[in-house]
């Protein structure tokens, strides 16, 4: 059974980061690749449900499970716990199944140092204008709000270069193909055809 791989998916909010992993799923063989649903004390946003976005908790039930070791990773975005659970990614990589973790740069630096064979991928806005028109959203939200968004989304941005790969995201479509070329070029690294076909090259290499 070959096992999945571990992607990292970065990026400040206003870059199209959800839409591009879940158009990428939709594109990729059924039961292939899979997000991973973190854990947060934030409060859930209109239509999102517990066990699909996120798993909701209080805080002092994310600290008992910070307790119990139960995370990958853990960190505090801007106010709110956020955290990733070890069991659902190990079931699924060992099932041969790709995980792709929504996660902030302090989770990826988490995760990069435990699971040295994840790979991470940034994604970029493709001007600072647009990210602004992205984060403005219906115009309900004022000046003040719209310039701490944009903070925020630089300070983020601030760690691109802490990632194996670097998408801007200015042609959808475009973005979605460099992260399937990136998968595909993963698929076939020396270290996972190794590991994958170990027999094969054995055979291959053997002298008569
Ligand atoms: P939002 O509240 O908008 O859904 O997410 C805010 C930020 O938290 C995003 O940058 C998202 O990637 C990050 N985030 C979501 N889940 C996790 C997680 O499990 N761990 C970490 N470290 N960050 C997360």
């Amino acid at each position: 059974m070959q096992k999945g791989h571990l992607y990292i998916v970065s990026a400040p909010s206003g870059a199209g980061k959800s839409s591009l992993i879940s158009a990428l799923l939709q594109q990729l063989p059924p039961g292939k690749a899979r997000v991973s649903v973190s854990h947060t004390t934030r409060q859930p946003r209109p239509g999102e449900q517990h066990g699909t976005h996120y798993y909701f908790s209080g805080v002092d039930e994310f600290e008992n499970l910070i307790a119990q070791g139960l995370f990958l990773e853990y960190a505090n975005v801007f106010g709110n716990y956020y955290g990733t659970s070890i069991p659902m990614i190990e079931q699924n990589l060992a099932q041969g199944i790709d995980v792709f973790l929504d996660i902030d740069w302090q989770g990826a630096q988490q995760v990069r140092s435990k699971m040295p064979d994840c790979k991470s991928i940034f994604i970029l806005p493709p001007s600072l204008q647009e990210l602004e028109r992205r984060l403005v959203g219906r115009g309900q939200d004022s000046a003040a709000v719209i310039a701490e968004r944009m903070a925020k989304a630089i300070s983020e941005m601030e760690h691109y270069h802490e990632y194996d790969y670097l998408i801007i995201n200015d042609n959808f479509e475009d973005s979605v193909e460099e992260i399937k070329a990136i998968l595909l070029a993963e698929k076939v690294s020396l270290k996972a055809q190794q590991q994958n076909h170990q027999l094969l090259i054995q055979q291959l290499l053997a002298k008569s």
